[in-house]
């Protein structure tokens, strides 16, 4: 089974993480820009962070023959803080990037105004700079802040397909699949969706335009959670090929209209890695 993973943090994981990646057949991820936890500061920890994003953590990856792309933007939650809102002036120069494959996590958080404006701006962006948007969905009423990010969206003009409306559950993909948009589902260990009812969502609306990610962060979660849904399908009767659609060839159909993937580098199926040549830092 070879896997891409369309939405995971690798900055928050570990090496031992991306050597059960690899040894589970995850070839390539793409990792969006986001909150860090501890809120920032000021614009500079952005930029450190953006570049890190579009050099060591490529780096890092290819280590272990994973192809590493992101997705840059001022995430919601941030997107409230004065101190932040700057950063919007600097993305244009990330968006020019070869290794930034959309803009995103956008969206909203709470749906403040200042959350409105950032979304707008942003998906404003997208279109100026011909990028697909990777869209975060709240935690908190998950079904009106979906119905309002598919208005904003619609009313951005930017085109349905080039969107991804992530975290979606069984109450929300409905609304997203009339949308035209494309439909991401973040696997949990303990929360939000689960393998089996991932399967479920698939049997019911078909495979087309979905994405399924670990969306692998700070919080419990876990990078294999692809594999897990790979696993779930094979054993409800899909066939390989559907898998393949399912953890492939859809993220490279939906992330290749940025004009910017570049698989070369994903390591062959069967491919192992044994060692890390990064060195230890510090002392
Ligand atoms: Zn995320």
């Amino acid at each position: 089974m070879r896997i891409f993973d369309p939405h995971i943090h690798m900055t928050s994981r570990t090496t031992d993480d991306y050597a059960r990646m690899a040894a589970a057949g995850v070839r390539a991820v793409v990792e969006p820009a986001f909150w860090l936890g501890q809120p920032r500061t000021g614009p500079g920890s952005f930029t450190d962070y953006f570049d890190s994003l579009i050099g060591w953590e490529p780096y890092r990856a290819a280590q272990f023959g994973i192809v590493h792309h992101a997705t840059i933007a001022l995430n919601p939650k941030e997107a409230n803080d004065p101190r932040c809102r700057p950063v919007l002036d600097l993305l244009p120069r990330y968006l020019d990037k070869d290794r930034v494959v959309a803009v995103g996590e956008i969206g909203y958080d709470s749906m403040t105004p200042e959350e409105d404006d950032a979304f707008e701006r942003q998906l404003a962006l997208a279109v100026e700079h011909d990028l697909p948007a990777l869209v975060h969905t709240p935690h908190r009423d998950k079904a009106g802040g979906t119905r309002r990010t598919l208005e904003v969206v619609a009313a951005s003009g930017i085109a349905p397909d080039r969107v991804a409306v992530d975290h979606l559950n069984e109450v929300t993909v409905e609304m997203v699949r009339e949308s035209g948009c494309w439909a991401g589902f973040s696997i949990y260990p303990e929360t939000k969706m689960s393998p089996p009812r991932m399967v479920e969502i698939l049997r019911r609306y078909g495979l087309d335009r979905m994405l399924v990610n670990s969306a692998a962060d700070w919080g419990v979660s876990d990078p294999l959670l692809t594999l897990e849904t790979g696993r779930a399908m094979l054993a409800a009767g899909f066939t390989e090929d559907d898998v393949d659609r399912v953890l492939w060839r859809n993220p490279v159909e939906f992330y290749g209209q940025s004009g910017r993937l570049d698989l070369t580098g994903a390591a062959a199926s069967g491919e192992t890695f044994e060692g890390s040549s990064i060195k230890r830092g510090g002392s």
